[in-house]
């Protein structure tokens, strides 16, 4: 581990997991943890949230969420072998990549559950 000299680290603050200690990345699945945020799963911090999940089978159960680009295969959430191996990611049921970032990434859901959010 190397450290930023005090005076950059001022400048560009980063917060870290004070479980952990890794730099939060907007990309990690984070809580919050008292006054400070903390990885939810800092062994793999891109993981989907529980609620990621729910929202993906309530609201994409019936289309494709992912596409495995080397396998140019599209997905279902309930298609991919999220518990198989045992370490929560969503992998490509074929060749075992991880789709987390894809599944991340399927618009659809993201809007459809923001619609809904702002009808409430
Ligand atoms: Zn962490
Ligand atoms: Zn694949």
């Amino acid at each position: 581990m190397c450290y930023a000299p005090l005076d950059s680290a001022e400048m560009t603050p980063e917060p870290a997991c004070p479980r952990c200690s890794k730099v939060l990345s907007p990309e990690d699945t984070i809580e919050r943890d008292g006054d400070r945020v903390a990885h939810v799963d800092c062994l793999q911090p891109r993981r989907l949230t529980r609620e990621e999940r729910v929202l993906h089978f309530q609201y994409c159960w019936d289309h494709g969420v992912v596409e495995c680009v080397p396998c140019s295969r599209i997905f279902r959430q309930e298609e991919l072998l999220a518990s198989l191996f045992g370490d929560g990611m969503d992998r490509c049921p074929k060749c075992r990549r991880d789709l987390t970032d894809g599944i991340r990434a399927h618009p659809k859901t993201r809007e459809r559950a923001r619609r809904e959010g702002d009808e409430r």
